[in-house]
């Protein structure tokens, strides 16, 4: 049977550090499903047509890795894109008790889901979308922080 994960997130944008999370999974997963999700409660700042269009120009040389958007619960969409796993990045320790929380919550609903947490690379623990955003928002260059293959500024 494939192993395939599912990496939920906003990506709000897409960063250098999500970027090297899903190349680093995907020696450990036949499919990798990039999931936007929708209804986190949060406006986002992009709109969800572009970050889909930005993630897949980042990983259009993978036909492994797939990205769409979904709403409603993640295990709910884990089970109807039959992915075994979830995946998620940590980077500090009060990552790690949000995360904890959402897996054990998560496994008290589906368990057969396993998540599977990966340390960020120590160079990528300060990008987050949010500070990315705010560089964005007020001019700066945020080229550094995101994937090689996202323009922001084209359509
Ligand atoms: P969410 O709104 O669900 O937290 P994000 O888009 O902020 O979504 O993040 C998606 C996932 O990527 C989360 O597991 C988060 O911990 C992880 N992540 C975010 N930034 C980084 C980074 N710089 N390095 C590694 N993982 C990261």
């Amino acid at each position: 049977m494939k192993r395939v994960a599912v990496f939920p997130g906003s990506f709000d944008p897409f960063t250098v550090g999500h970027e090297s999370i899903v190349h680093r999974a995907r020696k450990l997963f036949d499919e990798i499903i990039i999931a936007i999700g929708t209804n986190t409660g949060k406006e986002a700042y992009f709109p969800l047509e572009k970050r889909i269009k930005w993630i897949r120009a980042v990983f259009k040389d993978d036909p492994a890795i797939h990205v769409m958007s979904y709403e409603g619960l993640t295990v709910d969409f884990c089970m109807k894109q039959k992915a075994g796993f979830l995946l998620r990045g940590l980077r500090t320790a009060s990552d790690f008790e949000y995360e904890r929380a959402i897996a054990q919550l998560n496994r008290a609903m589906e368990k057969n889901i396993e998540v599977v947490f990966m340390l960020t690379l120590p160079e990528h623990t300060f990008i987050n979308s949010t500070l990315v955003r705010e560089v964005i928002r007020y001019g700066g260059d945020a080229s550094k922080f995101l994937p090689a293959a996202i323009n922001l500024t084209e359509n």
